[in-house]
């Protein structure tokens, strides 16, 4: 069933200082993800710790939390028909090299940490992740 849907993504570190912002957007568009709000911030250690406390057990943690903090990011509201699932897709595998053919990560991510991209990955989350950086 389709359903109009909001998810959060976040254009990283890793594609910013790359210069990928606006292709990376021209993706969402052709795939039918229309960006309804966006802002370019940089965050600090602390507050990407909180956004990714979701994983604080995993090893790659730390890693993970100095790098989101590690230069500007893009965030933004998406939205469309199953955003979430159609978002998640077009992203492609977490590991860049597991992704498929025409992802974001597949195209422009480096390796299984810097990975270009973030997408919530429920509608739960999704409500979360965009109250996290667009609370009005
Ligand atoms: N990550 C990592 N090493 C791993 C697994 C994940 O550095 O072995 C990072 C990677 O940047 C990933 C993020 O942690 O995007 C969150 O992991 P998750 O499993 O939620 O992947 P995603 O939902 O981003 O595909
Ligand atoms: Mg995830």
């Amino acid at each position: 069933m389709n359903k109009i849907e909001q998810t959060l993504s976040i254009i990283k570190p890793d594609a910013v200082e790359r210069n990928l912002t606006e292709n990376i957007k021209n993706m969402f568009e052709k795939n039918n993800l229309v960006i309804k709000d966006q802002k370019k911030i940089h965050i600090t250690k602390d507050e990407a710790a909180d956004f990714y406390k979701v994983h604080q057990s995993k090893p790659f943690y730390n890693d993970l939390c100095n790098y989101l903090s590690s230069g500007p990011i893009v965030v933004m509201i998406l939205e469309g028909e199953n955003a979430i699932s159609e978002n998640r897709k077009l992203m492609g595998a977490t590991d860049p090299k597991k992704a498929d053919k025409n992802t974001i990560r597949k195209t422009y991510g480096i390796s299984i940490d810097k990975n270009s991209v973030h997408g919530s990955d429920s509608i739960e989350n999704a409500e979360k992740e965009i109250k996290f950086f667009f609370k009005d």
